[in-house]
């Protein structure tokens, strides 16, 4: 199926509350082209530099979406536009986006990424690390930057149990975590679900998608 039919069939099942992210990574300027034309506004890009040249060049009112694992020292190379980032996972972290949004008067969405699967590969904060985080000092002096919600990924299994569970352990998290507000956190985002398991996030609470293959279809190398 073509870029539009896929974008209008997983859109067509999505409740209302629920946010697409096209994650482009890997793809081509037309196929995120043709994406937009649909009338998708949000993309997904886990490369900073490959985000930032597709931003150069594509229509100025898309939402860039940062979804990879960020190394501090090219954070300077997104601050500018990006929109949000899913994968907050230390304070020192916050404190560089804060700096560079601050270079640009801007205040750059933050999603602290929750480790809820089980396997040692998948980056993240504790749920007890996130809620420290989340009352510290510190972080109030970050005018910046504005937490608006966590970000997890499950393991990447066929049971589907084990992942229904993992999504659990982020929907409590964020309940847990939610009573906190201050001027620079107010959770509303719960970024949960990928192209094979999107439908099973949902049900257990996610309100925010990240799907690339099932819309511009498989990549070519694993990233
Ligand atoms: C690549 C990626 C996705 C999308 O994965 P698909 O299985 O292609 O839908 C979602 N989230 C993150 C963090 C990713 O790196």
């Amino acid at each position: 199926m073509s870029i539009p039919q896929n974008l209008q069939q997983i859109k067509s099942q999505l409740p209302e509350q629920v946010t697409l992210v096209a994650v482009s990574k890997t793809k081509p300027i037309e196929a995120i082209q043709e994406a937009y034309n649909t009338g998708q506004r949000i993309f997904g890009e886990n490369k900073i530099q490959e985000m930032t040249q597709k931003w150069e060049v594509l229509p100025k009112d898309i939402k860039w979406h940062m979804i990879g694992n960020l190394q501090r020292n090219k954070v300077k190379y997104m601050a500018e536009y990006v929109s949000l980032i899913h994968g907050v996972d230390s304070l020192k972290l916050l404190k560089e986006i804060n700096k560079q949004a601050k270079k640009h008067k801007r205040v750059i969405g933050c999603l602290l990424q929750i480790k809820i699967a089980q396997e040692d590969t998948k980056a993240g904060m504790t749920p007890e690390e996130a809620y420290e985080l989340l009352n510290s000092e510190e972080l109030l002096s970050l005018e910046n930057i504005n937490i608006n919600g966590l970000m997890g990924m499950a393991t990447f299994t066929s049971d589907e149990n084990q992942v229904a569970s993992e999504f659990q352990v982020l929907k409590n998290t964020f309940n847990k975590l939610e009573p906190i507000r201050t001027t620079n956190c107010n959770l509303k985002t719960i970024s949960m679900g990928m192209s094979g398991d999107y439908q099973l996030a949902i049900e257990n609470g996610s309100n925010m998608i990240r799907i690339g293959s099932s819309i511009f279809g498989a990549r070519n190398y694993v990233v």
